[in-house]
């Protein structure tokens, strides 16, 4: 490697100068190596630094071959002295989020002996893999302690033990190096080999959020923000309570019961309106007569699960088989059809059959859909003899 890390040495600088070692041009983005850099490239689950190098936007920092390579948006020369500026901004967000990790995950480890399998830092979303399964109060115990150890502002402090101090060092995330070994401390909280930038005082962190989770892979993926994105976030959530409070008229902590009580009165009106549509289809068809043959009776499409109800009307006073029906053509019309002479599921394939339906039941109730048209669902049951097919 012939680049200095410096990112790994100060993890506050903003800028410095460096000298471009080699450089690959594709397009109109030049493929830069410096003497040294302060862009953390993109590694074990968390994104590239953001920034400039000559005034030109850094799009991709990428560890290839042993080398730290800008992706950088313009031309450079070989030799030529540039500034490279990072954005700090989201940089110390990713470290208050990167150090808010290793607190929540050096927790966990601790209280059960559990590992961290997995890591994204994105851009406000953060997801953390164990390899065993936690409960939520459990996770409640353990936002509870690594907000106790941002409040307690503890150091954060690398080092890089020689090999026989790290042989007997008890740190997360063991490689198979032995020198060299960067190692975090964090506080009492957390020891781990880690080459990302950190905040030097848990303080910074400002808070520890946990969010969701869900079992993954045998253990758990679990969401957590920290900082300034637990923060925005906060703010967001804080907006749409806000808003909810207002449309309904209640008081923010007062929500759940308010939601409960119109997911209530909203069943229950579902009810009401079902029972008075029954009664709109009683009313509807009470001047039934007795009819010789079949009779179809046509529903609204919105009355798809009355069809019973209405083959219950007139299923008495009909010798042949009554269909009711709800639909359209274009979707379909679902049936239901009954008799009280004859045996509808010995005839329920032939009539499927004939109407490109699906659909079955017992002796006197058969029901399902049909996707023939009205116009000849009607013809062929006003012709038809069911006790002849
Ligand atoms: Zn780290």
């Amino acid at each position: 490697m012939k680049t200095e890390k410096l990112y790994e040495k100060d993890s506050y600088l903003r800028s410095f100068d460096a000298t471009v070692l080699s450089l690959e041009t594709v397009g109109e983005d030049s493929l830069v190596v410096l003497d040294k850099t302060a862009f953390f490239p993109e590694g074990g689950g968390q994104y590239a630094d953001r920034g400039t190098i000559g005034g030109f936007e850094v799009s991709d920092v990428q560890l290839k071959h042993g080398e730290i390579v800008h992706t950088v948006r313009g031309a450079l020369s070989l030799g030529e002295r540039v500034r490279g500026e990072i954005d700090f901004d989201l940089r110390f967000f990713r470290m208050q989020n990167h150090t808010g990790e290793h607190i929540v995950s050096g927790i966990i480890h601790r209280l059960y002996g559990y590992e961290n399998v997995g890591f994204h830092l994105g851009d406000g979303d953060v997801t953390l893999d164990f390899n065993r399964e936690l409960t939520r109060e459990q996770l409640d115990e353990v936002e509870e302690l690594a907000n106790r150890a941002v409040w307690e502002n503890q150091d954060v402090r690398v080092c890089y033990p020689s090999p026989t101090e790290l042989a007997a060092l008890n740190y997360r995330s063991k490689l198979d190096l032995r020198e060299n070994v960067r190692i975090v401390a964090v506080g009492d909280v957390d020891v781990c080999a880690c080459c990302a930038p950190h905040v030097a005082k848990t303080g910074e962190i400002g808070q520890i959020k946990l969010l969701d989770f869900m079992r993954y892979k045998g253990g758990i993926r679990l969401h957590i923000l920290c900082g300034e994105w637990a923060l925005s976030d906060y703010g967001r959530r804080y907006e749409q309570t806000l808003r909810l409070s207002n449309l309904l008229s209640v008081k923010q902590h007062e929500l759940v019961e308010a939601v409960s009580q119109i997911l209530r009165k909203n069943e229950q009106m579902k009810q009401e309106i079902k029972a008075l549509r029954r009664d709109r289809l009683t009313l509807r068809f009470k001047g039934l007569t007795k009819a010789a043959g079949n009779r179809v009776l046509i529903l609204s499409p919105d009355e798809k699960d009355l069809v019973r109800e209405a083959v219950n009307l007139s299923v008495s006073l009909c010798d042949g088989a009554t269909v009711a029906l709800a639909g359209d053509d274009q979707n379909g019309w679902r049936y239901a059809i009954g008799s009280e002479r004859i045996d509808l599921s010995a005839v329920s394939r032939k009539i499927n059959a004939a109407l490109s339906g699906r659909g079955g039941g017992s002796r006197t109730m058969i029901e399902g859909s049909f996707l023939a048209p009205l116009e000849d669902i009607k013809s062929y049951f006003d012709s038809l003899d069911l006790s002849s097919i």
